[in-house]
């Protein structure tokens, strides 16, 4: 948990489309298509060159928890996007896992 970070305040306190085992999925707030929605671990790591601090276990059910959510969503074919770093567009420093479905995805 990181003090100033707003996704391990969304993590506490957010409205969660889905949360189980240490993850929780939200909706994007500037939704960029018609299902946006953004996986958030309760594990802050800021970005996901971090990934190695997860231990297998939790890596792997986080990539269960974002399959789940996005069939959850009735998604079948869908993105997963993780910007990494400035330069790629990241903008909160917690790593998170878009979901993207449907027109513009
Ligand atoms: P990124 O640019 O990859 O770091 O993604 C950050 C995402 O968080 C963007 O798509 C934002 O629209 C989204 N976002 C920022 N603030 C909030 C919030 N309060 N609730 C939900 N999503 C947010
Ligand atoms: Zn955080």
């Amino acid at each position: 948990m990181a003090d100033d970070c707003l996704f391990c305040t969304l993590v506490r306190d957010g409205d969660h489309v889905r949360a189980a085992d240490g993850f929780v999925a939200i909706k994007d707030i500037a939704p960029q298509a018609d299902t946006h929605l953004l996986v958030l671990p309760e594990r802050h790591v800021p970005s996901f060159r971090e990934v190695g601090e997860f231990p297998p276990d939790e890596a792997q059910r986080m990539l269960e928890f974002v399959a789940d959510t996005a069939r959850e969503a009735g998604l079948e074919d869908y993105r997963v996007v993780v910007n990494v770093g400035e330069g790629a567009g990241q903008t909160v420093f917690h790593l998170h896992w878009h979901v993207l479905g449907g027109v513009a995805a």
